[in-house]
């Protein structure tokens, strides 16, 4: 019997993993059908979008951004439904006809859309991050509530859910967590001050949405991806250990107790793992470059220099503290990228701002939505406080200083993931 295709919502399909993921679906329709599509402003190219997969409803980010996009359709598209504003991403994130939600709009905003899809109880192919860093504990308890499942879009824990495959969990010890070290690795903190939002724009091994990018480049990209595996795998922070692997080749490996590690290795590609979310645990002939290791000269690992990348240690310093301060930790970290990208800060004053928010917050339980909000707000408005007067410190402070860097608990075996 033929089966049903798959039907998915897109919540971010507008930015660069919207608009792989919508290439991949469309490349088996006979597999996927696309009924929601949400975005934020960028109406053209979701006029191209609506017109290409004829979705029966689309969101955007406000009212006015909604109008617009009505105005620009053709006709013969006027049929699909326009909402707006978080209600509208609410309500494309839990239709009641879909299967599946591709959650990829980036930052904190991909929080309430995300967490409607868990409570509809739909699976999730998640690559917005920065939902399980600010609420992981949340997400993760009502996930398990409504039964939907959380597929990993993010290049790193889908080798790592790939290399699970087949083992027992308690036979995981150590995750170990790949990362390119991004243009500036080996880089001096001198060198890195000197830095430009053009030079940090320019990833040597991805093509990825512009914040991301910048996250690539300060490694906080990475740190947010070590709270991400610790929620997506149920395993300790300190269980998850970064290793510099500048081919970005082995996108991540998963070690067990018996010395064994179990690597998943392919080209660059987001498609790979796109597709992977979308039709796990079966397999799809993908249009995307072929890996030849003949071709390959060599792959190299390394520690991170946690001395020139702050950002890195700051993330692990969130994760043991826990409860809100990941929250915080991610809000101080957009704010900072955004100023960063408008030439109002200095690369190495990311990590400055984003110590000095942390230095300020008082950690409380993450346990409600609104908590988790009220800190992220928090930590925006005592950011922009920062930047708009108040000097930031020369050095990240360090009011919790033994808890910013692995290697001290990496001992710690990993039972329960
Ligand atoms: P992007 O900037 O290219 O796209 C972001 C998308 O989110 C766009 O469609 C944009 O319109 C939408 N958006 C932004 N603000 C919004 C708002 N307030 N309301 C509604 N929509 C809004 O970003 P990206 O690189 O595709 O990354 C998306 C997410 O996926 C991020 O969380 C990123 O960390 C994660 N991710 C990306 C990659 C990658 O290769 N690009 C890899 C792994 C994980
Ligand atoms: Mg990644």
């Amino acid at each position: 019997m033929k089966k049903r295709r798959k039907r998915l919502s897109i919540l971010g399909s507008t930015g660069s993993i919207g608009v792989n993921t919508i290439d991949v679906a469309c490349a088996f329709p006979d597999r996927f059908e696309i009924v929601g599509l949400a975005a934020g402003r960028n109406i053209h190219r979701l006029k191209e979008q609506i017109g290409r997969v004829r979705p029966r409803c689309v969101a955007v980010c406000d009212d006015e951004t909604a109008r617009a996009l009505e105005k620009i359709l053709p006709a013969d598209a006027r049929a699909v439904e326009i909402l707006w504003g978080e209600e509208g991403l609410c309500r494309v994130a839990s239709l009641d006809e879909v299967d599946m939600v591709v959650s990829a709009i980036v930052g904190a905003a991909g929080l309430m859309p995300t967490l409607a899809a868990v409570e509809a109880g739909k699976d999730i192919a998640l690559a917005n991050k920065e939902t399980l860093v600010i609420a992981g504990e949340l997400v993760t308890r009502r996930l398990k509530a409504a039964g939907g499942r959380l597929l990993p879009v993010d290049s790193e824990h889908s080798a790592i859910f790939q290399a699970l495959q087949g083992n027992s969990p308690a036979a995981v010890k150590r995750l170990l967590l790949t990362a390119s070290g991004g243009p500036f690795f080996g880089k001096n903190p001198r060198e890195l001050a000197a830095v430009t939002p053009q030079a940090a724009l320019r990833h040597p091994n991805w093509s990825m949405g512009p914040k991301i990018t910048i996250d690539s480049a300060t490694l906080m990209n990475k740190g947010l991806e070590v709270i991400e595996a610790r929620w997506l795998f149920n395993v300790p922070v300190d269980a998850v250990v970064v290793h510099i692997h500048p081919e970005s080749i082995v996108h991540s490996m998963v070690e067990y107790v018996d010395g064994s590690v179990i690597a998943q290795l392919g080209m660059p590609d987001m498609r790979i793992p796109i597709a992977y979310a979308l039709a796990y645990p079966e397999r799809l002939p993908v249009e995307a470059p072929k890996l030849d290791l003949f071709a390959m000269r060599a792959l190299t690992f390394y520690p991170p220099d946690m001395d020139a990348f702050p950002c890195l240690g700051l993330a692990y310093r969130a994760a043991r503290i826990g409860g809100t301060m990941p929250a915080v930790l991610n809000a101080a970290n957009e704010t900072a990228v955004e100023a960063f990208l408008a030439g109002r800060l200095g690369f190495t004053e990311i990590p400055r701002l984003i110590a000095r928010v942390m230095d300020a917050h008082e950690t409380t339980a993450a346990d409600t939505v609104e908590r988790v909000r009220q800190a992220d707000r928090w930590a925006r408005g005592t950011a922009h406080a920062v930047l708009d007067g108040a000097p930031a410190p020369s050095e990240p402070t360090t009011r919790h200083p033994d808890l910013s860097r692995p290697g001290t608990h990496q001992s710690v075996p990993c039972t329960k993931p």
